[in-house]
């Protein structure tokens, strides 16, 4: 069998395996990157870069609805979604063509082709063997469902969501998580009806308590329905729609169910467990250095338990590379990792809930302060409402920013600095903001935490 050798053979070309290619090549050594479908992966094709064309559009939209309100005559008449479609692709097609030219560029040895870990140093793909000094799996993720619920017809994931050739007129949405309200923001902003199912108490459950509810209340405002707290139990399909069941005996009816229940690892039938690769739930266990329990196998990316998102898995896919180089990079800690949901409203945070770092610093210990974005000039000119919390250790560093509002999820890049950075609110306070912007709201928030606030009480 014809076999080939490299210093790191990475199997998956998506966000955590084409930027580990990228360092590693950078560090010197020559790499093998097996893709079996499309470089770039979930993010570039089906997740981020799509979702994000699609909110845009969206956005427009409600822009032409309410353009009014800014003084400018326009109607909206409805949605091309072949126009929609046209717009979408080419961004995808463009940053598709311009990465697997930067990888060819860099001298990455791209390898077209289904991957298999047949030793733990060696992956076959179509009858030949790339044999590493070093093996990244990188292999992602697919859309998962639940027991019982089968995906097909009317019941649908994001990835056909993404494709779907015309606007429905009601949605019933699985899942009031990242994946669900973009896309429920979406079809509302394109004239949907659209109601969320959410098992957990609130919509975006994962962030701080203060910022759920205010979503909630900004969903509502906008006509999206959802019922939170309530368990799925099953649904029916016909030419005409959906039923969905409810566990509280309601049901809601709609075109399509879209289910986006979560993510789960791709990582079935590929070898792993038979090389001795410790797994849980089909995920891939690494140490925090990202190393496996088999020496020389790393793992990055969504089939490495955490966070899924693409940030987290560039900065793996460096962070292996550097490790294998022998830098000792600085560890990958979830928690302070910047989370956007890109919605309408828009939620950004970094660091800790005030509830978790009072369970963590103790209660006495922190003290949060919340600036409403109404004392905000250009929130207000941009006719967004929201909220930026900050949290802090008294006498300490900030460690957790939580914001939500329109464009809000630009002002991270600061806000993850600050709590990587260990800043006290007294650090941040000398240095300026420019006026208007709504950094500025950030910049009042830490100003009150250090006992001197501007424009706030
Ligand atoms: C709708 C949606 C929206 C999202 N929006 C965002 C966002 O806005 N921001 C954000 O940070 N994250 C977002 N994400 C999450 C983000 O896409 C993932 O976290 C990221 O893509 C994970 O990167 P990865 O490299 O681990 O896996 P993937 O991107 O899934 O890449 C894995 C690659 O491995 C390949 N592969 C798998 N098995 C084999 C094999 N046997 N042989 C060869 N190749 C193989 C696959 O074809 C794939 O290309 C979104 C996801 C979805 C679904």
């Amino acid at each position: 069998m014809p076999e080939q050798t490299f210093d790191v053979v990475i199997l998956g070309g998506g966000s955590g395996g084409y930027a580990a290619a990228l360092r590693s090549v950078q560090l010197g050594f020559s790499v093998a990157l097996i893709e079996k479908n499309k470089l770039g992966g979930t993010c570039l094709h089906v997740g981020c870069i799509p979702t994000k064309a699609l909110l845009h559009s969206a956005e427009i939209a409600d822009a032409a609805r309410d353009s009014s309100k800014y003084g400018v005559r326009s109607t909206f008449d409805g949605i091309d979604i072949a126009g929609v479609t046209a717009y979408r692709q080419e961004v995808v097609s463009s940053k598709f063509k311009g990465l697997t030219g930067l990888l060819k560029m860099r001298g990455i040895t791209v390898v077209e082709g289904e991957g298999r870990l047949v030793a733990p140093n060696t992956v076959e793909v179509a009858g030949t063997r790339y044999t590493g000094k070093n093996v990244i799996l990188a292999t992602g993720s697919y859309s998962r469902t639940l027991p019982g619920l089968d995906i097909g017809g009317r019941v649908i994931t994001s990835e056909q969501a993404l494709e779907l050739d015309f606007v429905p007129k009601k949605v019933a949405v699985l899942g009031g998580g990242v994946i669900g309200v973009e896309f429920s923001s979406v079809w509302k902003s394109w004239g949907a009806d659209v109601t969320i199912i959410e098992a957990l108490p609130h919509l975006v459950p994962n962030e701080d308590e203060a910022i759920s509810k205010q979503f909630e209340r900004a969903f509502r405002k906008r006509g999206i329905n959802f019922k939170v707290g309530v368990r799925f139990q099953g649904v029916t399909q016909n030419d005409e729609g959906v039923v969905v069941t409810l566990e509280n005996g309601e049901t809601v009816e709609a075109e399509l169910l879209l289910v986006a229940v979560g993510r789960g690892p791709v990582t079935q039938g590929l070898g792993y467990e038979e090389a001795g690769i410790a797994m849980d739930r089909g995920f891939v266990l690494t140490n925090e250095r990202l190393a496996t329990n088999v020496p020389g196998v790393y793992a990055v990316g969504d089939i490495v338990p955490g966070l899924q998102l693409a940030h987290r898995g560039f900065q793996q896919g460096i962070f292996v590379a550097e490790e294998i180089a022998g830098l000792n990079p600085v560890v990958i800690d979830d928690v302070n990792i910047p989370k956007v949901t890109y919605s309408d409203p828009e939620v950004a945070s970094v660091g800790l809930s005030e509830a978790k770092a009072k369970e963590v610093h103790g209660a006495d210990n922190v003290s949060s302060y919340d600036y409403n974005l109404a004392g905000n000039g250009k929130s207000h000119i941009i006719g967004t409402s929201g909220l930026i919390k900050v949290v802090r250790v008294n006498d300490g560093p900030v460690v957790g920013v939580h914001m939500i509002g329109a464009r809000v999820g630009e002002l991270i890049a600061e806000a993850q600095l600050v709590v990587n950075w260990d800043a006290h609110p007294e650090d941040i306070a000398p240095l300026l903001h420019a006026h208007p912007t709504q950094n500025e709201a950030l910049g009042e928030a830490f100003l009150a935490l250090a006992g001197k606030p501007l424009h706030a009480v």
